[in-house]
């Protein structure tokens, strides 16, 4: 497997950071495990090393952070693997530009760190996208094999309630046509219930969760 320090990369509009490789899940459709074959041509976002705090301010501001919408946490792996550097790169961001800052996670994040990180999040993160992929706890465990069996869904729930509490936007999210109609409504009143937005979105190569 090549490996690179490709910290930052743009999607559309948006300049994504990749913070770490690692992850407690191995989700049946992530791009890592693709990334091997079909997505041989594109750089990869294997790191040689996790980036420090100063990597990725670098990387950043060698991107040039206001020619971009917004900035997204997401990578190759889960951005609260890295939480340090994660929150003081938020507030960075936060200090020198005037962009929202997004994190695409497998919402695991308290299980992960051991406690609940949500309140950390206020006045850094505007947006908190958390991939669902499911609303029956069986078929999210089969999709994401998370160590963290059947504890995994449960937590994802919590923490997606409790971030609601401090963060302007809480979305989760299945992928289009990966579960049936009936499965998305219960996603759709799922969501409702916690006071949060319910997306069903394309599948997009470039990034994970
Ligand atoms: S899609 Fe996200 S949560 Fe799933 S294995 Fe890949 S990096 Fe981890």
């Amino acid at each position: 497997m090549k490996k690179s320090m490709t910290v930052v990369y743009p999607v559309g509009s948006g300049l994504y950071v990749n913070l770490t490789n690692k992850c407690p899940c191995n989700c049946t459709f992530c791009i890592r495990q693709s990334a091997k074959n079909e997505f041989d041509h594109i750089e990869t976002l294997w790191l040689e090393h996790e980036p420090s705090f100063e990597e990725v301010v670098q990387a950043l501001e060698n991107a040039g952070v206001p020619s971009y919408k917004e900035v997204v946490f997401c990578g190759y792996g889960e951005p609260t693997e890295a939480l340090d550097v994660l929150l003081r790169t938020a507030d960075f961001i936060k200090s020198n530009y005037d962009v929202p800052v997004r994190i695409n996670t497998n919402g695991l994040g308290n299980l992960i760190n051991g406690r609940d990180i949500t309140p950390l999040l206020k006045g850094r993160i505007d947006v908190v996208s958390i991939s669902l992929n499911s609303s029956r706890p069986e078929i999210y465990e089969k999709t994401v094999r998370p160590v963290f069996r059947e504890k995994a869904f449960p937590a994802l729930l919590d923490f997606a309630k409790k971030a609601a509490a401090v963060v302007p936007s809480v979305i989760l999210t299945t992928v289009s046509t990966t579960i049936t109609p009936e499965d998305e409504d219960e996603c759709r009143r799922l969501c409702r219930s916690l006071g949060v937005t319910y997306r069903i979105r394309e599948y997009e190569p470039l990034t994970t969760s």
